[in-house]
């Protein structure tokens, strides 16, 4: 990663689509995920391998993993609940596996049906699974701590037990941990303690990433807070695209538009072309004309003689 300062995962085609009714035609969902690459976007989180009667938005994934293999330099993400979830997802050609284990209980029951130890025992078949495969068609592993900062059933989430679940992860053979904002309830000092927290319990280079969501505002100052202490990796989603529930006018994830708006101003390589990336909503849009599309730089539009790599600084 020495040419870029942060890597942009854009997660807008699972985590997006997946929290909208609308079906995405293959077709355009292959060109959304060509057309963003082609602006630069390195990591692309494609699709869930779950049940396609629970999520029929996603029930192309494999296909579209396929297709998104074809695309030059670009790291193919994959969503996986399970082993089986995995076992597709391998079969497909992901590079990356995420599965989500909710670190609170209550919430892993209500939505993945299982206990702690159930999904701990579904990571360690999938890592015997993945000790099977010759290296170079192992997709490297993460462990997806959700509801880190706050759970919509249980309410607080202890931190001791967000680092004792990045512990067991990675004891059982996760590559990494990331730490999700499934619930829209981080902020900015809360999310420094908890990342140094797990740094401390488990090292520098098992926590690179996280996944942070914009429900009450403050996803880009988290973002800010992530990139301060250390953090690589930020999961964000063009348009914010998914939208919240629960909050009219709250965008989904972070909206990758601002996001890349922020960091290349402030002289942050991302590798993405700013021009190019404004031009891939029209793709989305085109597909998806019933959808809200969030964000503020698109329709601000960029400032008078702006230069990136450092915009503000004086001449
Ligand atoms: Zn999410």
């Amino acid at each position: 990663m020495s040419e870029i300062d942060v890597l942009i995962s854009e997660v807008g085609p699972r985590d997006g689509l997946q929290s909208i009714d609308t079906i995405m035609p293959t077709e355009a969902k292959k060109a959304w995920i060509q057309a963003e690459a082609a602006a630069g976007v390195r990591e692309i989180e494609v699709g869930s391998f779950v049940p396609p009667k629970l999520l029929p938005q996603l029930a192309d994934t494999a296909e579209i993993v396929a297709y998104a293999r074809t695309l030059p330099g670009l790291t193919v993400a994959a969503l996986v609940p399970n082993f089986k979830g995995a076992e597709n997802a391998i079969k497909a050609g992901a590079h990356k596996i995420t599965l989500p284990l909710s670190v609170s209980e209550t919430h892993s029951k209500a939505n993945l049906r299982k206990t702690h130890d159930q999904v701990l025992d579904e990571v360690r078949k999938i890592v015997e699974l993945l000790d099977t495969l010759p290296a170079d068609q192992r997709p490297s592993f993460e462990g997806g701590l959700s509801t880190a900062f706050g759970c919509t059933l249980e309410g607080i989430v202890p931190e001791a037990k967000v680092a004792e679940m990045a512990r067991k992860l990675l004891e059982l053979g996760c590559d990494e941990v990331g730490l999700s904002d499934t619930t829209g309830y981080a902020n900015p000092k809360q999310l420094r303690r908890l990342i140094k927290l797990i740094w401390s319990e488990v090292g520098h280079d098992k926590l690179t990433g996280v996944h942070l969501h914009n429900t009450r505002g403050l996803g880009l100052a988290n973002a800010l807070a992530a990139l301060e202490e250390g953090i690589t990796t930020l999961d964000s989603s063009l348009g914010g695209i998914g939208g919240c529930p629960f909050a009219p006018g709250a965008s989904g994830n972070i909206v990758t538009e601002d996001l890349v708006f922020m960091l290349d101003a402030m002289g942050l390589r991302t590798g993405i072309d700013l021009d190019a990336l404004l031009r891939v909503r029209e793709v989305v849009t085109e597909a998806l004309p019933d959808e809200d599309m969030y964000g503020f730089t698109p329709d601000a539009g960029l400032p008078k003689g702006y230069n990136a790599g450092g915009w503000g600084v004086a001449a």
